[in-house]
Parts: C-alpha cells; structure tokens; sequence
C-alpha cells in the first residue's frame, strides 16, 4: 500500500527556504504509479493520525519540545538551525523570508502530519506486510534538537508509540540514505529493543572527518561506511550487512526502511556528491532489502528521506513499480 496525501508534502519554498529538494517529488512518483495501477488514490489526509505532546516526549527532551511550541521566535532559531538557513556571518543561506508565503507554525503543522502518517503507514505494515509512506524519515532529528533538515525523527517517534501501545515489542531501522542516520543512532542508543543499521557515504556531512572518532560519530548495531569510489562494493557491502542483522539480533516485529534516493548520481545537493550510485544500482539495493525482508516475513514500512533535484523522484518510481508487478505476480499466481 502506497500512502500519499498533497497536503502531506513538505514545500521548503513556501516558507521561503531554497533546499533543492523538489517540491512535488512525492507527487511525480505517485502520478507515475498510478499510469501503471489506476486503481491508486490519495490518502484522507482527515484520517492522519494526531500525533500529541506525550508521543513526542517519547523520543524528545522536554525543553527541546517547549522550545519547538514556544513563541515564534524560539520556533524560527529552531528552524533557522535545523535547515541550515544561516551561515557562519550571520547572515541569511539559502533563505529569503520576504519570499515565504507561510509561517514557521504551518511548517511544524506539516511535520506533524508527516509523522503521524509513518505512524499509520507501519501499522499498516504490521497486518498487510509491506507500506510505502511518500514522505518522512527524519533520521537525523535528535533528542535535544532538529538537525539536517529533520526537525522530529518520525521514524523512533513511530516505533515507540506502536510499542507504548502494545501492538509490536521490537523494530530494526535499515537506513540506506547517503548521510548517516545518525538521529536516530542517538535516540536508540540505550534501547536494545530498537536495532539499527546505516550504510552511508564514510566521508561528509555528518561525518565531516570520515572517521569514527568524529564527534558526531554516533554508533549504530550495524555501520557501513562507502568510502569514495567504492559504490562497485555497494551492493556487497549491504549484503554482509543484512546477514549480520539476521545472524546477531532477534527476527524484529516490523522494520523502517529509510529509503534516502540521494545516493543517486544525479542527486543535486552537493554534500552527497561522495557517493554515486547508479539507476541500476539503486534498484538492486532496494529490491535486495525488499527481498530479504519479504522471505523472512517481516513487516517492510518504507519512508522517503533525501533525495534532492529533479531526478530524484525516478529512484523511488523504479522501486515501487518493481513491488507492485511483483506482487501483481505473486497473487495471479496463488489465485491459480
Ligand atoms: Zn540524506
């Protein structure tokens, strides 16, 4: 099931902000599966979910959150930081807010919308076994504050409110975006319930030193660096990583699949420039996790991450019409 809402989306222009993630990148994916399946259609976004305080204080510090909710100025300083709106002089980067046609408050409303339809598209994930969430995945949000572009981490926001209400005990996050997940390694730290991989580029944002003592270095269970020029081991790499998940930790009860297409060769934001995947092998990387996952019967609930430029939108294209001929072929076949 493939959940997806205009409403959803998350337009940085609106608000003024000049991040080259394509406004309707979500929407170009849904309008190309849906020439293939007619039978797709939009998301009630009025069934999304509410996502309350007490959810948000499941993975977020308080002061952070009051901060969040506080007055507009303090909402915009968190902005400001979490979207890399100002530079080391002080001045405005990659913001013009005489452009922004609406506030800093419908932004967070969004979010907010965003991470309650993770939320809906995993537990649906749990009954039918596979979900596709055209948004979210806001892996590098931490405790303490938003950061890269992700001001809430919808993806641990979810797994402990499905725990909290009893309807799953454990999850693995499999994070295949080019950065690091490193919010998401901070928030599950001291949680053996929720284990976590990250194949990411070795060197750049994050992890500007490309090495482990980084500060920014925040473990997960399982971390594959792509150094540069290694993406002929990508696939390999992911492999030996997927066994170690299925070897050393438990089955999960579901996993998030954070499905970043910036390591993509034509991705346009300069700080993924470290790793260039091809089409083909992007394909094969999804298809591998999809997969092992389907084999071993572990609910699959996939969210969007980065993925920036104009041609971004073909890598999640290519993956979704892979699932849905083959799950087309899956049940001809057992209505034989
Ligand atoms: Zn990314």
């Amino acid at each position: 099931m493939i959940f997806y809402h205009p409403d959803l989306d998350f337009r940085f222009s609106e608000y003024g902000i000049d991040i080259p993630i394509v406004d309707d990148r979500a929407f170009s994916v849904f309008n190309h599966l849906k020439k293939i399946d007619p039978s797709l259609s939009y998301f009630d976004p009025n069934l999304t979910p509410k996502i309350t305080m007490s959810d948000l204080l499941l993975v977020h510090q308080k002061d952070y959150l009051d901060r969040l909710f506080g007055s507009e100025a303090e909402l915009e300083y968190e902005m400001l930081s979490c979207y890399e709106l100002i530079d080391q002089t002080g001045n405005y980067h990659r913001y013009n807010p005489k452009l922004a046609e609406k506030k800093f408050k419908d932004a967070l409303a969004v979010i907010l919308k965003q991470i309650g339809m993770t939320y809906y598209s995993t537990k649906f994930s749990l009954d039918h076994g596979f979900s596709y969430f055209l948004g979210g995945g806001m892996h590098h949000a931490m405790s303490f504050a938003g950061r890269g572009f992700c001001l809430l981490n919808d993806i641990v926001i979810t797994i402990r409110k499905l725990q909290k209400e009893n309807l799953i005990k454990t999850a693995w996050v499999i994070d295949v975006d080019a950065h690091k997940g490193d919010g998401t390694a901070e928030l599950t730290a001291r949680d053996p319930s929720i284990v976590t991989m990250s194949v990411h580029m070795k060197e750049g944002w994050p992890l500007d030193s490309g090495s482990v003592r980084d500060p920014w270095f925040i473990p997960c269970n399982v971390d594959i660096g792509i150094d540069v020029g290694e993406e002929s081991e990508y696939l390999n790499k992911l492999r030996v990583g997927l066994n170690e998940l299925d070897k050393n930790y438990p089955r999960p009860d579901v996993v998030i699949i954070v499905n970043g297409a910036d390591p993509y060769e034509f991705d346009e934001l300069p700080s993924t420039e470290k790793l260039k995947l091809t089409r083909e092998q992007l394909l094969d990387r999804d298809t591998l996790i999809y997969n092992f996952l389907l084999d071993r019967k572990i609910p699959q609930s996939y969210v969007m991450a980065g993925g920036y430029g104009k041609k971004s939108w073909e890598i999640y294209f290519q993956f979704l019409k892979f699932v849905w001929e083959s799950s087309s072929k899956r049940s001809e076949i057992s209505s034989r």
